[in-house]
């Protein structure tokens, strides 16, 4: 056990100090009633000011990163993000900014907002936006407000379910029941992609539309979306697109074109905004021309003298979303982030993000199964190890338990890359699910392929290595669950 494993209350040392404050004069006309005192001191640490700096620097240190190494976690992009883009978010014009400050004091705060729903919709294909959400599931539950909306206000009452795709992220299907429309599943084809056949006996006048997301959440693009769009629209339904998969699309293809009529963006995935731990996050929607009425309140407006405005003219909104704009740090780092590569380079993400992806895979599904073998886009599932090295007995009894997904993700760690995304999705037993990103050099992505054919090399000789892996990562396997749902974040005091 290191020094630094300890926790900061246990390197306590009764009278050490790290910074001493002398008596304030003030203290006699600042007193406390008697009431709201406290009758002993509280139970705080007891450390110089070099063990504080150590302790937290090297917990710091514990944790993984982008900014540490190769993060090739599928379905959440955690793509490089400029540093830029922190410099400008982080300007105190734009940092000390309050949200209820009158709309003349921050004209260049609602320029940002302004520009960006133009530029987000010149890259959609939609007609407007609003900033209100503040994460891709915030943003789903608006989307279905809208559609919800759009049918109420026609009197169409009887449109209720929602068609999801089996392969669809969680939160699709929540939020529509939070949305509280029903949900129906529609199956997904031998090519990983929506059975249109499956389909169309689902399709009436109860839909209110289908979520999708394209390219889906195995990395594939669903090439019958025409025909899926001119199907959903004729029963009287709207299409909604997932828009967190939106990376490898930017610049190439435009969800409107597609046929889509309402959408959210995950700014926090594809455009720039370190994420991950809860947040910051930003869901902006967007849609087509006839639901713009039905978008959210407050939003932002050009005036006809050049002047930008705050309105909450709500007459047919979906309603309120959030208390103000939106997560205007995000909106921001994703506005630096579109100009700075600009209209030439920004589409070149998707294409390297797409190389970089089909090129992992090739390289190594001769070793992990690779359930379906079409080009990729940003992102792909391997359904586990060609060979797990668990060995059976004439008898059929087993003799060796063989290396799971699991157990691949720990040994990885080992050797200083994060773990892909495991058992998502649901579709495979064994999902292990790869995106690389745009940023990552070859010489990283060699790196990373070699390590995961050596780890299959040892799974088939020892599987016992991956079992007990990682070997040299500060902590080995805890409990994940008991972490997730009863965790200890409060120094007990066993004294
Ligand atoms: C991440 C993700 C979401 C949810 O977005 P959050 O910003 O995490 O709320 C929805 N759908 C897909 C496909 C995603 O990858």
């Amino acid at each position: 056990m290191k020094y630094y494993d300890k926790l900061i209350f246990e390197l306590s040392k009764e009278g050490r100090t790290g910074y001493s404050l002398g008596s304030s004069p003030f203290a006699a006309s600042t007193a406390l009633p008697e009431n709201l005192l406290r009758s002993e001191a509280p139970a705080l640490p007891q450390v110089s000011e070099i063990e504080v700096v150590r302790h937290y620097t090297n917990l710091s240190q514990m944790n993984f990163g982008v900014d540490t190494g190769f993060y090739p976690l599928g379905s959440c992009t955690m793509k490089y993000n400029p540093k830029i883009n922190e410099e400008i978010a982080g300007m105190k014009g734009f940092q000390a900014l309050h949200p209820l400050q009158p709309a003349c004091t921050v004209q260049g705060a609602l320029e940002v907002y302004y520009n960006m729903e133009k530029s987000l919709s010149a890259l959609t294909g939609m007609a407007g936006f609003t900033f209100n959400p503040c994460a891709g599931a915030h943003g789903e539950l608006t989307g279905l407000m809208i559609m919800r909306q759009y049918h109420l206000l026609r009197g169409d009452l009887k449109r209720t379910k929602v068609i999801v795709p089996d392969s669809a992220h969680g939160t699709n299907p929540a939020s529509a029941a939070v949305c509280g429309l029903d949900v129906v599943v529609v199956k997904s084809n031998a090519d990983g992609l929506v059975d249109v056949a499956d389909l169309k006996p689902l399709l009436g006048d109860d839909i209110a539309g289908i979520m999708m997301t394209n390219p889906n959440t195995l990395g594939l693009f669903e090439k019958e979306i025409g025909e899926i769009a001119g199907l959903v629209h004729e029963c009287g339904g709207l299409l909604y697109y997932d828009g967190a998969n939106m990376n490898p699309l930017i610049g190439m293809v435009r969800p409107g074109d597609m046929g889509f009529d309402i959408m959210h963006l995950n700014l926090h995935k594809s455009f720039s905004t370190p994420h991950g731990g809860g947040g910051p996050g930003s869901g902006p929607v967007g849609v087509c021309e006839k639901l713009v009425p039905y978008l959210p309140v407050p939003k932002v407006v050009r005036k006809e003298d050049g002047t930008f405005d705050v309105v909450c003219n709500d007459e047919k909104s979906a309603g309120q979303v959030s208390g103000f704009l939106g997560n205007f740090g995000v909106i921001l780092r994703g506005y630096a982030y579109i100009l700075t590569l600009g209209k030439q380079n920004v589409k070149l993400a998707g294409k390297f993000a797409t190389l970089a992806a089909n090129y992992i895979k090739e390289s190594l599904k001769d070793c992990y199964k690779l359930p379906i073998p079409s080009i990729c886009k940003h992102e792909f599932v391997f359904d586990g190890l060609l060979d797990d090295g668990s060995r059976k007995a004439d008898d059929g009894t087993v003799e060796r338990e063989g290396a799971t997904t699991l157990d691949v993700a720990k040994r990885l760690l080992d050797f200083g890359f994060h773990a892909p995304t495991i058992y998502f999705p649901l579709l495979f037993h064994q999902a292990i699910m790869i995106e690389p990103t745009e940023t990552e050099s070859l010489e990283t992505l060699d790196a990373f392929i070699e390590v995961m054919r050596k780890i299959a090399a040892e799974a088939a000789e020892d599987p016992a290595i991956l079992k007990n892996a990682p070997h040299n990562a500060p902590i080995t396997r805890p409990d994940e669950t008991t972490a997730a749902r009863q965790p200890v974040l409060k120094f007990q005091d066993e004294a």
